[in-house]
């Protein structure tokens, strides 16, 4: 019953993407077409000079982003993970890892582009940052980690930093993922998600017709399960970062408190990979998570 009620809601997404926030404002004039004031672009790279052929981090991000941006690329840099993942994408040998911040759907965050070169390995990924990525709380349903620093933040504990390096946290870790994913089976999702919905919009809303049984079993689930599985994979690293962030926060175990409760009202199935970060290395290894 929830699957059917989560299928329904996903349709309103685009099937692959990752989360938005609706703004609680109307809509801006300065996004409709036109009207966007101009913006110079800079790339700026952490990583040393490279041929074409080698990897490392590319961040494109325009004047008038650049100082929210290295605040929080800061945040996201003064913990141990940040550190080590973001050295392990900017000195990486095949993949190009583009950072970029945008105005369209400007409190959230999304990674694609991806490309693999022919042996099958991930050479290209952007993660594209909302120019408001600082705001904004994704639904706890799919988002426990994030969604859980709402009322902390509310309650001036930790600033909107936190919350825009946690959203990058969560964008790496869609990286790390679909590095691991084989690209037949991306493509596949990509090419029958679309499919599915439409059938599945058209046949009564009935998981269990055979062409939608045939199809999920083809590409590894239902395309709640697919989106489940990626945005819960993304939360898993951001509850990593958050780990080292508010180590030394008074307030640690109460966030990893609500966190757990999330994860177990609306993501029991992946409980593990959450309880595994619990349970590492770190101060809320003392905090109960069973
Ligand atoms: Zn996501």
């Amino acid at each position: 019953m929830r699957a059917m009620r989560t299928l329904l809601l996903l349709l309103v997404f685009t099937s692959l993407c990752c989360f938005l926030t609706i703004r609680r404002t109307q809509a801006r004039s300065a996004n409709v077409p036109g009207k966007s004031s101009p913006t110079s672009r800079e790339t700026v790279s952490s990583a040393a000079p490279t041929s074409p052929e080698s990897g490392g981090i590319r961040e494109s991000i325009s004047t008038k982003n650049q100082k929210r941006y290295q605040e929080w690329k800061g945040e996201f840099l003064s913990t141990a993970i940040g550190r080590a993942q973001w050295e392990m994408y900017a000195h990486h040998p095949r993949l190009v890892l583009t950072i970029t911040i945008s105005d369209s759907n400007p409190e959230g965050a999304s990674t694609g582009k991806y490309k693999w070169n022919q042996e099958g390995e991930l050479v290209a990924a952007t993660v594209t940052l909302g120019n408001h990525a600082d705001q904004g709380f994704p639904t706890s349903v799919y988002y426990p980690v994030m969604n859980a620093l709402q009322p902390f933040e509310s309650a001036r504990l930790i600033g909107g930093k936190v919350l825009a390096a946690t959203k990058i946290a969560h964008e790496f870790g869609h990286v790390m993922r679909i590095a691991g994913t084989p690209e037949p089976l991306y493509r596949l999702q990509v090419q029958l998600v679309p499919v599915y919905n439409k059938i599945f919009l058209s046949n009564g809303h009935n998981v269990n017709d055979p062409r939608l049984v045939e199809m999920a079993k083809r590409m590894g689930g239902n395309p709640v399960e697919i989106w489940e599985d990626r945005e819960y994979w993304g939360e898993a690293n951001a509850m990593m970062f958050l780990r080292d962030r508010v180590a030394k926060e008074k307030f640690h175990c109460r966030l990893f408190g609500k966190i757990k409760q999330a994860v177990e009202e609306y993501a029991k199935d992946y409980e593990e990979r959450f309880a595994e970060v619990a349970k590492s290395q770190g101060a809320i290894y003392t905090c109960s998570w069973k």
